[in-house]
C-alpha cells in the first residue's frame, strides 16, 4: 500500500498529493509517469510525475477530476493509501541523458498549459539544479486555475504567466506569448510543450513556422499505460508508436495530432459514462 502523506486542492478539481513510494522515488527521472489505482476495483490512471524526493521516498502527483477513477482518488485523504502505485514508467525526457556541457549551451523554452504545468515542473527543476535556467511560459484559462506558480518561479530562469481571459499575467493563450517573446528578439534552441492536446497541436504549428524543434508529452492519450491496450497508438513521422512505451515524449513536429485527438475522444466518452454510472 502507498500511503498519502499530504493532499490539497490546488484549484477547482485539481488535486496535489504527496505519496510514499520509495522504490519509484529512488529510480524515477523527469518525464516518466506512474499508474495509480485508488482501490482494487478502480480504474488505472496514468499520471506524469510532478516531483520526487529520493531521501524521503516520496512522489508528488497532480491530477484533475475528469472521470470515475480520478473522482475516487480525490476522495482520498492524508493517511489513506493507494492500492497500486506502479512506476517509473515510460522513457525519461531526452535531455536528462544529454551531455551536460552541451545542454548548457542550449536555450530551452518550456510551455506548460493548465494541469500540464505539473509534468513541466520536475524538468525545469532538474535543469535548475544543474545550473541551467530555462524560460517557462505557464498558461491557464483564468487566474483561479493557475497552479504551482511559486514552485515554478523558484526554478525557472524567466517565468511568463498568461491567462486566456487576461485575469492575471499576460493576456491570451501560450502561443501568443511564444510569438511575443520571439518577436522581442528571444532565441530558443528547443521548446518542450506539455498541456492539453489542442495546445500542443497549436504550439507545434507555430514552432514549426519558427523552425524551433519541439518536444511534446502525449500522456493525455494514455489509458492502460503498459503497451497492452493500444489506446495511445499515435503516428509519429509516419510510424506507429505507443505513447506509453515509446514515449510519452515525442518530436511534436512529427506527431499526427488530429488522429491522436480523435482516438482520445473515444476514450473520453467511455470515461464519462463510467463517471455518470458511479454517480447514480
Ligand atoms: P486548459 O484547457 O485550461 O488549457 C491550458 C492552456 O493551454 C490555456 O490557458 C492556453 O494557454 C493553452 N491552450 C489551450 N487551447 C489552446 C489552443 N487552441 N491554442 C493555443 N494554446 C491553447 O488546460 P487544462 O484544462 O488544465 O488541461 C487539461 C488537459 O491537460 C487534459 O486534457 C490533460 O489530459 C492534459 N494534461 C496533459 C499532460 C501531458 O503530459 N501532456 C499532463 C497533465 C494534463
Amino acid at each position: 500500500m502507498y500511503k498519502i502523506l499530504e493532499t490539497k486542492e490546488l484549484a477547482a478539481s485539481i488535486y496535489y498529493m504527496v505519496v510514499e513510494a520509495k522504490r519509484v522515488a529512488k529510480a524515477c527521472k523527469p518525464g516518466q509517469f506512474v499508474i495509480v489505482r485508488a482501490a482494487d476495483d478502480a480504474e488505472r490512471i496514468p499520471l506524469t510525475i510532478c516531483d520526487y524526493d529520493r531521501e524521503k521516498g516520496t512522489i508528488t502527483i497532480v491530477f484533475q477530476v475528469v472521470g470515475a477513477g480520478t473522482q475516487m482518488m480525490a476522495s482520498l485523504k492524508a493517511g489513506d493509501s493507494f492500492h497500486d502505485f506502479v512506476g517509473p514508467l515510460g522513457c525519461p525526457s531526452e535531455f536528462v541523458s544529454e551531455d551536460l556541457e552541451m545542454l548548457k549551451q542550449k536555450k530551452m523554452l518550456f510551455v506548460a498549459g493548465g494541469v500540464g504545468t505539473a509534468p513541466v515542473y520536475p524538468q525545469v527543476k532538474w535543469l535548475h539544479k544543474r545550473g541551467i535556467d530555462a524560460d517557462v511560459i505557464v498558461g491557464a484559462k483564468t487566474k483561479d486555475l493557475l497552479i504551482l506558480e511559486e514552485e515554478m518561479k523558484a526554478v525557472a530562469g524567466n517565468l511568463y504567466i498568461t491567462t486566456d481571459d487576461g485575469s492575471y499575467g499576460r493576456s491570451g493563450m501560450v502561443t501568443q506569448t511564444i510569438s511575443d517573446l520571439v518577436g522581442e528578439g528571444k532565441h530558443y534552441d528547443v521548446c518542450v510543450a506539455i498541456g492539453p492536446m489542442i495546445m500542443m497541436k497549436f504550439v507545434c504549428k507555430l514552432t514549426k513556422e519558427l523552425n524551433l524543434p519541439t518536444i511534446v508529452s502525449l500522456n493525455p492519450i494514455m489509458v492502460d499505460g503498459t503497451g497492452m491496450c493500444g489506446a495511445c497508438r499515435v503516428t509519429v513521422g509516419g510510424k506507429v508508436k505507443f505513447a506509453c512505451v515509446d514515449g510519452p515524449e515525442f518530436d511534436g513536429h512529427q506527431v499526427n495530432f488530429d488522429e491522436a485527438m480523435q482516438r482520445q475522444q473515444i476514450y473520453k466518452t467511455e470515461e464519462g459514462r463510467a463517471f455518470l454510472k458511479a454517480k447514480e
